[in-house]
């Protein structure tokens, strides 16, 4: 970025002003749910902008649950600021207003915090471990505006965690994205060759195709639930499940975490924070509190 901001045509494109200086960028912080007003912060140089969004603890004095959320809408934020950016750069479609986009920055925040909500609710049925001598995968997704972040994660009779692994796809479906979820489980256990494997996940369309390919109503999941059912000589014995999403949510926090932080392969337990497995096979989940006010808000 060393050229004249596209957008305003005021100041030198550096990573500070597009994200933070431009009055474009200026009027979506403003106007967010929870709005912060960026002329009341001093001056700061990208990487300390970077330390303010994961430490709003620190530097904005929220207390950590309303930080976690901060954090959250701040990503949103600058994930659809650069992507408007691209957009206007590289598309000759008219551009975004700063209006639009931080309504569609506002939709998102609030799609995030209600599926939190949801799992702050009674659960409909817990997840169940595996009986003795088996184990079980349970797997998931998660998605964002570029791309897909399956996940799975393989526990035993004990509730003990043995692997989780995430990974990064393209977007198809939600289908397509759940399905490949299934074949990464798949593929996870046969490479850990083990014997007798329990396969859950909330997809009923995925499990019932897997069960029955012919049936499959989607042609995008063909290949997949083939290349799924090639792997299925390897164990000696295998049953999928369709699980109630609420049994599901610890896989599907992991697959919101992966896509948080853009993480996919093998992921060791030690590398994911204790607030996104602090919901625990029973389906407890930490609230995500309403954010205060940053700043004063200029609406
Ligand atoms: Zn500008």
């Amino acid at each position: 970025m060393d050229s004249v901001c596209p957008r305003c045509h005021g100041s030198q494109e550096s990573i500070v002003h597009v994200f933070f200086e431009c009055p474009f960028a200026n009027i979506i912080w403003r106007h967010l749910s929870h709005p912060l007003n960026i002329d009341n912060i001093p001056p700061r140089l990208a990487p300390e902008w970077i330390e303010l969004i994961l430490n709003p603890s620190t530097h904005l004095g929220l207390n950590p649950q309303d930080a976690h959320a901060f954090t959250l809408l701040a990503a949103i934020a600058c994930d659809r600021i650069w992507w408007s950016r691209n957009k206007l750069v590289f598309d000759s479609s008219p551009p975004a207003s700063p209006i639009d986009v931080t309504a569609d920055i506002n939709r998102s925040f609030s799609a995030y915090s209600n599926a939190w909500k949801l799992k702050m609710q009674p659960t409909i049925s817990a997840w169940e471990p595996p009986p003795p001598g088996w184990v079980k995968f349970n797997f998931d997704v998660a998605i964002t505006l570029s791309a897909s972040f399956p996940s799975a994660i393989f526990r035993d009779s004990n509730r003990h965690f043995i692997s989780i692994f995430t990974a990064k796809e393209s977007i198809s479906s939600l289908a397509w994205a759940k399905a490949k979820a299934a074949l990464l489980a798949v593929s996870s256990a046969a490479n850990l060759q083990l014997p007798s494997i329990i396969f859950e996940g909330d997809a009923k369309i995925v499990i019932d195709s897997i069960k029955a390919p012919s049936s499959t109503p989607f042609w995008d999941l063909r290949l997949i639930i083939s290349n799924i059912q090639l792997l299925l000589p390897y164990f000696s014995q295998v049953v999928f499940n369709f699980c109630h999403r609420a049994s599901n949510g610890l896989t599907h926090s992991i697959a919101f975490w992966a896509s948080f932080c853009s993480t996919w392969g093998p992921q060791p337990i030690s590398s994911i924070p204790s607030w996104v497995l602090c919901e625990d096979s029973d389906g407890q989940v930490p609230p995500l509190l309403s954010l205060p006010s940053v700043g004063l808000p200029d609406q």
